[in-house]
């Protein structure tokens, strides 16, 4: 199964991919946590990358297509994969299109998580996660059973993302709405698009994308 999942930051793309990963047996591949480990190691792509993202706005295409790239090849992504944060821009999906088509592989499903603006701003800025496991979870929406513990690992220590804040938020919404939001026509036109309401609870989201991904064909 190879899936994109489409959508605004805090739209529930990762927490939805950690649990599609899980039951299909198939990689998430978020480029936003890529970048963020490059960030953490220094690397050139991390000095590129590091101003951008906390000023909210996009990682230059060309990077992202390399990274890419070399993600696809990696083993792991051969029995499939799910898309979280990549293509944002028109010319990053038409090089996923060119990569694919190289390889012969062809989607199964795009979906979009479609919610609204004002959710979102509470969505990131409550954000948080399990520093030992990458558990995501959510002041409000998704707490800990019990306080500052991680329901998975049961680790005490939790990291918030540089760029989950109130001000950063308007400019990542802004990218979206500008550079992201016109690849959905390009991708309505192919068949396998889908749009799911994203503003529901977490396992009514993931129960309808289960619906979703029940009826679609699996490709080559
Ligand atoms: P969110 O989950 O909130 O949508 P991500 O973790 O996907 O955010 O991305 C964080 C930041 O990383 C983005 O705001 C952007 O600066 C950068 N980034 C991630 N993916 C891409 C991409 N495909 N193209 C350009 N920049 C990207
Ligand atoms: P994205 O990867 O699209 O940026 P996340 O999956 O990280 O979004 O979700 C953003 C925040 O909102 C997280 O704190 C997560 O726990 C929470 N969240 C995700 N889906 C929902 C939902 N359907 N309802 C309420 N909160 C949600
Ligand atoms: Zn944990």
């Amino acid at each position: 199964m190879k899936l994109i999942l489409l959508g605004p930051p805090g739209a529930g793309k990762g927490t939805q991919a950690k649990r599609l990963q899980e039951r299909y047996g198939i990689v998430q591949i978020s480029t936003g946590d890529m970048l963020r480990a490059e960030v953490a190691a220094g690397s050139p792509i991390g000095k590129e990358a590091k101003a951008v993202m906390e000023a909210g706005k996009l990682v230059s295409d060309d990077t992202l297509v390399r990274m890419l790239a070399s993600r696809l090849d990696q083993p792991d992504a051969a029995n499939g994969f799910i898309l979280d944060g990549f293509p944002r821009t028109l010319p990053q999906a038409q090089a996923l299109d060119r990569m694919l088509a190289e390889k012969g592989l062809k989607l199964d499903a795009v979906v979009e998580l479609k919610v609204d603006d004002e959710a979102l701003v509470d969505r990131i800025s409550g954000r948080f996660t399990c520093a030992k496991c990458g558990t995501g979870y959510h002041d409000t929406f998704k707490p800990t059973a019990k306080a500052g513990v991680c329901d998975i690992c049961g680790a005490t220590e939790f990291v918030r993302r540089a760029d989950d804040n109130r001000e950063t938020v308007g400019a990542r919404l802004e990218a979206y709405h500008r550079q992201t939001a016109p690849i959905i026509p390009h991708y309505a036109a192919t068949g396998v698009f889908h749009s799911v309401d994203g503003m529901a609870d977490i396992d009514d989201v993931a129960r309808e994308l289960d619906a979703v991904l029940a009826g679609v064909g699996h490709g080559c």
